[in-house]
């Protein structure tokens, strides 16, 4: 017999099963990419229309939200997809054997992450620097996801975007360096870079 619990959770199962499929799929790998650029677009440009705004100030605040976005990518990519907390690893593990797979989150829970991360800095600063700032690590994000797809799809002619790609493509077969995508920054930093021969 089943729990009251029960009777209550199981809408909910059903919705997390059809959410769960629908991140497999290549619409929702698609929207996800638009709706990260988009949320990023629209952070930057309201921060941006705030009175307060100086642009020196601004472009740090941007600057800033790219760094830490960076590091965050880093910092998910190696101690939360691989090893030694692997929260994230068996989708992660899914994308190292199908490289072209779409498996990817729900196209709606990076921009509500980022909004909320804006409300949480409004606490701290000045509305249009904690605009800019989520916006810099939206813009992050949507740049980490459309070079990862960028990676995996092209060949790239040029020789430094060569270089930027196999240092991801270096990482498929040994996962224990390069956890940068978008950046060596940190892998050079803290000693996980491993250039192609
Ligand atoms: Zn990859
Ligand atoms: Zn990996």
């Amino acid at each position: 017999m089943m729990s009251t619990l029960q009777v209550i959770a199981r809408p909910f199962e059903g919705v997390g099963q059809f959410i769960a499929r629908m991140s497999e799929t290549r619409e929702n790998h698609w929207a996800g990419l638009a709706f990260d650029v988009l949320i990023s677009l629209v952070l930057v440009a309201v921060g941006l229309c705030r009175a307060e705004v100086h642009a020196a100030v601004a472009v740090a605040a941007l600057l800033a939200g790219l760094l830490v976005f960076t590091l965050v990518e880093y910092s998910f990519h190696r101690w939360l997809f691989h090893k030694p907390v692997p929260l994230f690893e068996p989708g992660h593990r899914k994308h190292h054997v199908d490289p072209q797979g779409h498996d990817s989150l729900p196209f709606f829970l990076p921009p509500i992450l980022v909004l909320l991360l804006a409300g949480l800095f409004t606490l701290a600063l000045p509305e249009g620097y904690a605009l800019l700032l989520a916006g810099g690590i939206a813009a992050g994000y949507a740049t980490y996801g459309l070079s990862h797809v960028a990676i995996h799809a092209t060949r790239f002619r040029h020789p430094l975007a060569r270089r930027w790609a196999a240092s991801h493509h270096v990482h498929h077969f040994h996962p224990d360096c390069n956890f940068g995508v978008t950046t060596p920054l940190w892998d050079i930093l803290l000693g996980t870079r491993r250039a192609r021969r």
